[in-house]
């Protein structure tokens, strides 16, 4: 009789899209290609929504094993899962492999007794070992790589299996027809890709990054154009690459193009996302070129995660040079391809200094719009968790339900949980909290749009450092706490508290969508919708660099364009104002061109990408969630048309007094 395997690999819904459950695929895929497997075992069903397990366990009968993959997003669904199989099918085995499976395992079946064997590292080899031994009249698995309960919940550890060093041998779970049935659910599967496995770096916050997974591998390039050509048949809107470093190697071009011939073709897939090599290469460019031209960029990652040389030597981080950034930013935006940078809150040897330095010198590069800042997490199997480098560094955790990004809330009932790193022997937790407010108001200010032309005229026009002037926004917003700013500052204050006591990061606001919103875009969004309100009063942060009243009414017209490049639900498709400075133009040139915005009579014209008519959960999908990343703000086109003078307003606004166009 055949056994059943389950395989379980579950990932949060975000509306209709979700995952396929690639990596339990794969262990199928090579599993079933092994003669005595495929005759003794068939695959049941495969799990990956996060439904409640004893819903899941109710509608199963005789699992003779069930493997789970585990990360930090569904770890504590899956033990919990575990426990519901054990109960109700105690002579079931149940593996749990992936990256969230300790590699400290003393004590570990003794606290989760359900769990009878750990994977380590890569699975297929090892889980179609498990399988074998499963067949034996006595198994034992003694397999290299997993770690198996002992008499008495004791651990037995094996040595550990290294890496497979032939990708090739390895099936495709989507040319094999693993995902075929899933396929035919009423959901917007995301694929994942790999076409290499191993990062030659050792960031010690990565649980990638090690000794055992430095050589970089590459699977097999046929297979992997087969894919491609799979995602496109079967309409896959969003490809992830799971590569650690995407334009590593030579091959990488011509996956790219073929991305592109695929999408030519089939209409699918029609965005890719990657992580790019983080030695940002000619080669690096030419892909993302290639890809941007087809419109399938996400954008490109020119990760840094931080730039504070002490804290990139404590974390064994090589970036590129800091000072290349600002060259990097400047070629890729002439050719209008979409870039963001990633910095790590609370890394060691990061002060507050270092840190609001680091962004400031961003912004000054160019990366105006792609900064994203994330609280350190301290991973279960990266050498940030490894008492002697947590002592070292003076690392203080706590462990708070995870951020859940733009998922739908779950059903499940099951939080899960991360350890964020609040405090290091060079950043008190006061100075992270700072830290913290002085990331999410460049993110919600800044990078999204609300006050970056502003921001940007008055660095260009008066000197104003960006630190300085988000500072100072930070500053006001305490001081005003009635004002839109102030409100938005104490929301944020609160969810701080809130987390630190261990509470959730979730911030759902019906109005925007069922979906949990990081917090720095819930602000923008509250802001867009208080846009009048919000211009009103931003007066009382600028009065302290700009002339009251402006006698060239020049700051009249900057703020009156930053009013006017901030789309929201109710922005009409075209919009006109008319100002007697070309602002625009100012801008959209390098500070070496011109010393000062033109005065003369200007009218402009803005396109927004469309009317969203007041509905602001489209908007709030469309122009935040789905555009932070490679979006445009909603803005299709700003066009500057010479306006004959008609006259001018007898005397030019207060600065602060914008009203609407
Ligand atoms: S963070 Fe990226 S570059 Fe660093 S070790 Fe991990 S995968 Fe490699």
């Amino acid at each position: 009789m055949m056994r059943t395997v389950h395989l379980a690999q579950v990932n949060y819904q975000y509306g209709r899209n979700t995952f396929l459950p690639y990596s339990v695929g794969r262990l199928w895929a090579y599993a079933s290609s092994v003669p005595a497997l495929a005759a003794s075992y068939a695959l049941g069903e495969l799990f990956f929504l996060r439904e409640a397990p004893e819903r899941v366990v109710r509608r199963i009968a005789s699992p003779d094993v069930v493997g789970i993959s585990c990360y930090l997003w569904n770890w504590q669904y899956n033990l919990a899962l575990a426990r519901a199989l054990r109960a109700a099918f105690p002579r079931c085995l149940i593996v749990l492999g992936g990256p969230q499976v300790p590699s400290r395992t003393d004590g570990f079946f003794t606290e989760h007794p359900y769990v009878d064997l750990l994977v380590h590292g890569e699975g297929e080899i090892a889980f179609a070992a498990i399988l074998r031994e499963r067949l034996s009249p006595a198994p034992e698995y003694r397999i290299a790589g997993v770690t198996a309960a002992g008499r008495d919940g004791a651990t037995r550890h094996t040595p550990g299996a290294g890496r497979i060093t032939d990708l090739a041998r390895l099936p495709s779970p989507y040319l094999t027809g693993v995902f075929d049935e899933l396929m035919a659910l009423p959901y917007a599967f995301h694929a994942s890709q790999e076409t290499n496995r191993g990062c030659p770096y050792r960031c010690t916050f990565c649980d990638w990054g090690s000794a055992v997974f430095q050589k970089v591998t590459a699977l097999c390039p046929e297979q992997v154009a087969e894919e491609i050509e799979w995602f496109g048949r079967k309409r896959i809107s969003l490809l992830y690459n799971c590569d650690a470093n995407f334009g590593l190697l030579p091959q990488d071009v011509a996956v790219a193009r073929h991305l592109v011939e695929t999408k030519r073709q089939y209409g699918f897939p029609e965005k890719f996302r990657a992580a790019y090599a983080k030695k940002s290469s000619e080669r690096v460019y030419s892909i993302a070129r290639t890809l941007n031209d087809a419109g399938m960029s996400k954008g490109v990652t020119i990760s840094l995660q931080s730039l504070h040389a002490d804290t990139l030597e404590a974390v064994e981080r090589h970036n590129i040079a800091v000072g290349d950034v600002g060259a990097l930013l400047e070629r890729y935006q002439a050719d209008g391809i979409p870039t963001y940078s990633e910095i790590i809150l609370g890394l060691p040897g990061e002060t507050y200094d270092s840190f609001a330095d680091g962004i400031a010198r961003l912004l000054e590069a160019g990366q105006h719009r792609g900064i994203n800042v994330y609280p350190c997490i301290s991973l279960c199997n990266s050498e940030m968790a490894v008492p002697a480098y947590v002592a070292r560094h003076g690392l203080r955790t706590v462990r708070v339900p995870m951020l859940l990004l733009h998922g739908s809330p779950g059903h499940d009932g099951i939080e899960e949980y991360y350890d964020l790193v609040v405090e290091t022997a060079t950043m008190s937790h006061a100075e992270w909290r700072r830290a913290y407010l002085l990331a999410w108001a460049v993110q919600a200010f800044h990078c999204l749009g609300l006050l970056r032309e502003l921001a940007v005229s008055l660095m260009r026009l008066r000197g104003v450092s960006y630190r300085t002037f988000y500072e100072a926004l930070i500053a006001f917003a305490r001081a005003n706490p009635a004002t839109v700013v102030g409100e938005e500052y104490r929301a944020t204050e609160a969810l701080l508290d809130r987390v630190m006591a261990g509470g959730s990061w979730d911030l759902v606001e019906p109005r925007f969508g069922a979906v949990t919103w990081p917090p720095e875009e819930l602000t923008f969004l509250r802001v867009a919708a208080e846009k009048q309100r919000f211009f009103r009063e931003i007066g009382g942060v600028l009065v302290q660099w700009l002339p009251d009243p402006d006698p060239s009414a020049l700051w009249r017209d900057v703020l009156a364009y930053q009013y006017l490049r901030v789309v929201t639900a109710d922005t009409p498709v075209h919009t006109e104002i008319l100002l007697d400075h070309d602002v625009h133009g100012y801008l959209a040139g390098s500070p070496a061109a011109s010393p000062a915005p033109r005065r003369r009579r200007v009218r402009l014209h803005m396109e927004a990408r469309g009317a969203f008519d007041g509905d602001w959960e489209a908007y709030a999908r469309d122009i935040v969630w789905y555009g932070r990343k490679g979006g445009d703000g909603g803005i299709v086109g700003i066009e500057v048309e010479p306006e004959p003078r008609v006259g001018r307003p007898a005397r030019a606004p207060a600065v602060g007094q914008v009203e609407a166009p």
